[in-house]
């Protein structure tokens, strides 16, 4: 069994043929000088073009088989999730339901420490560790609203940057400041 794909081999077999031909013309002798040079350097250029694919494929190979396991640690993460759901719904009630959820941080030693910044603050946990936060408040902590590029943590401080910006409901309020 073959560990080339389709597409592959007949890359391969491409390469080679035309090089087969290149080589029957440079050896029949019948060709000019010229040409002979152009047809060597063409040679060379196949076989340093089929070294980068080779090089291209492997990494290709590696990437894939790293997003691939990627995409199983994201899909048995939703599934334990799913779990922990149907635990909660038709099982044994939320209490039981969470054990799902420890049970996939406790592994891998991701339960947070009461200490840790927001250790014991879930929406501000989620916040300030999610892969790409909004920008800080004002107040200095981790923003869960996102307006004008601008990040707040809570309903009340959105609503007094609202109230300071000027809009065309409330023109004059820029010159307030
Ligand atoms: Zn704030």
């Amino acid at each position: 069994m073959t560990d080339k794909t389709v597409a592959e081999v007949d890359r391969a077999d491409m390469v080679s043929i035309v090089r087969g031909e290149i080589l029957a013309e440079v050896s029949s002798g019948n060709c000019p000088f010229a040409q002979h040079v152009l047809l060597v350097d063409a040679m060379y250029a196949i076989d340093h073009q089929a070294e980068r694919i080779a090089t291209l494929d492997s990494e290709n190979a590696k990437l894939k088989k790293a997003y691939q396991e990627l995409g199983k640690m994201f899909h048995d993460q939703i599934v334990a999730q799913q779990a922990a759901w149907i635990e909660w719904q038709h099982g044994q009630g939320a209490e039981a339901g969470m054990r799902w959820i420890e049970n996939g941080l406790c592994g891998p030693g991701h339960i947070p420490e009461e200490g840790e910044p927001y250790g014991t603050e879930a929406q501000a946990y989620f916040d300030a560790n999610q892969s790409d936060p909004f920008p800080t408040c004002h107040c200095g902590r981790p923003s869960n609203i996102l307006w004008m590029g601008k990040g707040f943590c809570s309903d009340a401080h959105y609503r007094s940057a609202q109230a300071v910006a000027p809009s065309p409901a409330n023109p004059d309020k820029s010159e307030a400041q």
